[in-house]
Formats: C-alpha cells, sequence, structure tokens
C-alpha cells in the first residue's frame, strides 16, 4: 500500500489517500488537487510529479 498526505506538497491541507500502488493514489489525489486546490491538469508538471512521488510513503 502507498500513502500520500497532500499537506506534504500543499502546507494546510489535511487530506491524505491510500490506494494499493502510486496509480491509484493519483486517481484520487488528481481530483482532489483540481477540486480543492485548483490545479488543472496543465499544471501538473513533471516537477510536481517528482515531490508528489517523493511525498508517497509505502504503507
Ligand atoms: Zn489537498
Amino acid at each position: 500500500m502507498k500513502r500520500f498526505a497532500c499537506g506534504d506538497i500543499i502546507p494546510g491541507c489535511d487530506a491524505v489517500f491510500s490506494a494499493a500502488d502510486e496509480d491509484g493514489i493519483f486517481a484520487q489525489a488528481a481530483p482532489h488537487a483540481a477540486s480543492e486546490h485548483g490545479i488543472t491538469a496543465d499544471q501538473i508538471t513533471p516537477e510536481l510529479m517528482d515531490r508528489f512521488r517523493a511525498a508517497m510513503v509505502t504503507v
């Protein structure tokens, strides 16, 4: 299992996601980022993906 705390990238957000793998996390986190933080698909840069992956922990 993987776990991702949104607050690791966006300070102040307390949303936490868990899924079987990175793709499962992304499937939950992308709509959350869009609806809660106004991050659209074209703002998901390679740099942001690196931070996202680095913030993900294996549980
Ligand atoms: Zn968030």
